[in-house]
């Protein structure tokens, strides 16, 4: 039964021709589908009908422009963009969720400009007939790395499926114990084994593993080596990995191709950035791995891609396995990772003009000039509401690369009086742009190395505005 209440109360819910021709729904109606906005205006008032049945609105609720602020805010909600740009003040450089590598204005010029155009995609200029899309990268490639030949798909979680299933599909692979890892997102060696058709044979144990136990493993059914870049984690104690000499040495004894799967794919020596550990993919094929795959938009800085380099005959093999067309990568990250590559090749080498390598780069003095001004500014506008101060904290590369190597640097620590931090952390996410930031012993924290050109003299205002947001909440109740 519907009482006399909700019944005064349906009554007072605006008519559709009155909500239509309010001058907000007007602006609203110049930029989206008139169909699409008359269907949210009738879910919305069907909403409202519901929530008075159940007691929940007030005449407040109803009046026209409290309904017309609904339905604008359900069709930005709705219809506005959802995957948007955001601050990155985490100081973790290589963010899975939040896109990993941005690219440089040069980068982006080239997928413009191939995006908006036809191309040679596919096409033999020379001969006039059809092309091969990986072809464009062979020479840059080779000249990089040292590789015979290189295949590029859509991410490197592709890229180990795709050579597995070539190389060993119903046979067996030799992997470590220790090597057996998962990366953020469900991306597990063994999952990936099952999937592309091969069997895995674990050797060794978590944390050693000796030549002999691969050469145990091996029999008739045995197709592949391949060595995991442990990426995430790291076993740290009495441990014993192989080594790529000793993997080559097995895999041409015993006439079986070896693969690495390196994760980030370093091209450049990151020891004067304070990162020593890691190897590059020239180092790898250099020491004979057969195979080497990795990731377009983790170290190298460019887009999303996987990529394998390594033994023509074996590339060709992937190539041309059906799988490697469902797997291809589009031509805008073909020119996206063309124009990377050639960042690697040009006079003034990667290390400036490739915004993750630059960011890994930054020096704590560097780092510390910015912090200092970002924390001056915060006291000045948040004097007395806030606890200010500059700790030389440790960034993290992060996106399965370096897990215990810090990147030194400094950061800005803020403390709110009147709030906890969790809930400024929350108000800056709610921000335009959002701001993403770590919270430590009740501070957030905005760490500089990853704040892009124009971000720093912005992240200023966004923080005092995320901490006018909480205390104009905290007034209202
Ligand atoms: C990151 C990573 C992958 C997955 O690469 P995506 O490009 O994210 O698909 C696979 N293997 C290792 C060792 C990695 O670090």
């Amino acid at each position: 039964m519907v009482d006399r209440n909700s019944e005064t109360l349906f009554s007072l819910i605006p008519s559709v021709d009155k909500i239509l021709s309010h001058p907000r729904i007007h602006c609203v109606l110049n930029e989206y589908s008139s169909t699409i906005v008359k269907n949210i205006v009738a879910s919305i008032l069907n909403d409202m009908r519901g929530s008075i049945k159940k007691n929940l609105l007030t005449p407040v609720d109803l009046n026209l422009d409290a309904v017309v602020d609904r339905i604008v805010k359900a069709v930005a909600h709705r219809l506005g963009s959802s995957l948007r740009t955001v601050i990155n003040a985490t100081g973790v450089v290589v963010h899975t969720n939040l896109g990993r590598s941005p690219l440089s204005r040069k980068v982006v010029d080239r997928i413009v400009e191939v995006a908006m155009s036809y191309s040679n995609l596919e096409y033999d200029l020379e001969q006039g007939k059809r092309g091969q899309r990986n072809a464009h990268l062979r020479a840059l490639i080779e000249e990089l790395t040292g590789a015979e030949s290189v295949l590029a798909v859509n991410n490197n979680a592709a890229a180990v499926l795709l050579a597995i299933g070539t190389l060993a599909k119903g046979k067996e692979v030799i992997v470590s114990r220790g090597e057996l890892i998962e990366i953020g997102g469900s991306f597990r060696i063994p999952e990936i084994m099952a999937q592309s058709g091969a069997i895995l044979k674990e050797v060794g144990t978590t944390n050693r593993t000796h030549p002999g136990d691969y050469i145990q493993a091996i029999n008739e059914n045995t197709a592949l080596i391949l060595k995991v870049h442990t990426s995430n984690y790291r076993i740290i104690g009495f441990t014993r990995e192989m080594s790529f000499d000793e993997l080559v040495l097995i895999g041409r004894q015993y006439n079986l191709p070896t693969m690495m799967d390196l994760g980030s794919g370093c091209l450049v020596d990151l020891s004067p950035a304070g990162l020593p550990d890691e190897v590059t993919v020239q180092e790898v094929l250099a020491k004979g791995i057969d195979v080497v795959s990795f990731s377009g938009d983790k170290l190298l800085g460019g887009p999303q891609a996987g990529i394998l380099v390594g033994k023509k005959e074996l590339i060709d093999r992937m190539a041309s396995n059906p799988l490697a067309r469902a797997l291809r990568m589009d031509k805008l990250t073909l020119a996206g990772l063309e124009a990377t590559l050639q960042e690697y090749a040009s006079m003034s080498g990667p290390r400036l003009s490739i915004p993750t390598l630059a960011m890994i780069s930054k020096t704590p003095e560097e780092l510390m000039i910015v912090a200092e001004r970002i924390s001056l500014d915060l006291n000045s506008l948040l004097e007395g509401k806030v606890k200010i101060s500059v700790e030389k904290g440790a960034g993290r590369v992060g996106g399965g690369a370096l897990p215990m190597s810090d990147l030194v640097g400094p950061r800005v620590s803020i403390k709110p009086t009147g709030f906890s931090a969790a809930r400024l952390e929350n108000s800056l996410r709610q921000g335009i742009p959002p701001v993403i930031t770590m919270v430590k012993d009740d501070c957030v924290l905005i760490d500089p190395r990853t704040l892009l050109d124009n971000q720093t003299e912005m992240i200023v205002g966004l923080v005092v505005n995320a901490f006018d947001r909480v205390m104009n909440s905290n007034e209202r109740g």
